[in-house]
């Protein structure tokens, strides 16, 4: 076959393999944009695990309708400009390729308005070919309508599980994001009935969300821990070891308030609780560790669970040395802080 350019449906769809597993990346896509664009209030209806229906709306910035087209081209963000800009991404988009990708591979309609224009406007593409800009009331905000994921990737389509399992997915992201950000609600529903809500009302983690989220034995359990130094500041609340965990199910990490997976940190965790715990046993915790943006790389993988951080050695040896220092406190005899 000679060399031929692609088309650019099909570039988003090769890309959509990258960034669009199943509905839960859909969800995390489209609420982080919504965080990205200072929502504070973000629901998110869901039909048949995400598969039939996801649409998410929230009460943030918004789009100017002349902008819509753009918002739904590749490589076409707000969030960065240039490189320097990329080495200290502080939101959680900037590769500009999330909204095409999956408007590449469903119905997908967006609905926008800004505090400051009169009208709103949408913009429906399906499967990857764009209509056009037309009016539509909106509140202050933007709406997202993604129906029949995959349907036009029947290979894609294949890989979906039982709806139960979708949600389940999409669940668990939501638990993370919740713990992430106490001061937006987060209201669900599933088939038309609501099925979950966290209500915003603080800047901090509570043990209000820590209950709703992780449990009441967690939160009973749950000491807080929070410590500066070289740059470096790890906060969040750490479970005493006397409730411990068979896998690795309650561990939550976030850096610069993005949920990461990260070998190095989790291993300078297990390491401080390597006396108190017995063997095999995993222990639970969310932390937040918070620095200068431009001391980690975010852009790693498409998805961003996965960070490099330029110190890493120091990183490790941080997070050790804290927990280590706040389990020891605990051994030491002193009342477990509950709460602050
Ligand atoms: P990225 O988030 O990496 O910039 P996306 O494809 O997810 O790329 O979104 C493209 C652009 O569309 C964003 O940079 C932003 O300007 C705009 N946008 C997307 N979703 C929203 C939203 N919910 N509210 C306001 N603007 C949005
Ligand atoms: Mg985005």
């Amino acid at each position: 076959m000679p060399i031929r350019q692609l088309p650019d449906t099909l570039i988003n769809q090769i890309a959509a393999g990258e960034v669009v597993e199943r509905p839960a990346s859909v969800v995390k896509e489209l609420v982080e944009n919504a965080l990205d664009a200072g929502a504070l209030r973000i629901d998110i209806d869901l039909e048949e695990g995400g598969v039939r229906l996801i649409r998410i709306r929230d009460d943030g910035a918004g789009i100017a309708p002349e902008q819509l087209p753009l918002a739904i081209s590749r490589h076409a963000t707000s969030k960065i400009a240039s490189l320097d800009d990329l080495e200290g991404v502080a939101t959680l988009g900037f590769r500009g390729e999330a909204l095409p990708s999956i408007a590449s591979v469903s119905r997908f309609a967006m609905s926008s308005r800004r505090a400051d224009d009169g009208h709103g406007a949408t913009i429906e593409v399906e499967g990857g070919r764009v209509g056009e800009v037309a009016p539509r009331p909106h509140p202050q905000g933007t709406t997202v309508e993604v129906r029949d994921l995959f349907f036009n990737v029947p290979a894609r389509r294949k890989f979906l599980r039982a709806e139960r399992t979708e949600l389940g997915h999409i669940e668990e992201w939501l638990r993370q994001l919740a713990l992430a950000r106490p001061d937006v609600e987060l209201r669900m529903s599933h088939n038309g009935k609501p099925s979950r809500r966290w209500k915003g009302d603080s800047d901090l983690l509570s043990d209000v969300r820590l209950h709703e989220t992780l449990g009441e034995e967690f939160a009973r359990n749950a000491l807080h821990v929070d410590h500066e130094g070289a740059g470096l500041r790890l906060h969040g609340w750490i479970a005493q070891p006397s409730y411990n965990r068979a896998s690795a199910d309650q561990q939550y990490l976030y850096c610069n308030g993005r949920a990461i997976r990260d070998r190095s940190v989790a291993h300078a965790v297990k390491q401080a609780y390597a006396d108190v715990l017995f063997h095999g046993r995993q222990p639970a915790y969310v932390l937040f560790l918070e620095l200068d943006p431009r001391r980690v790389d975010v852009n790693v993988h498409p998805a961003k669970h996965e960070v490099r951080f330029r110190d890493s050695r120091l990183i490790h040896d941080f997070v050790y040395r804290t927990l280590q220092a706040a389990l020891a406190e605990t051994r030491a005899g002193s009342t477990p802080t509950h709460g602050q």
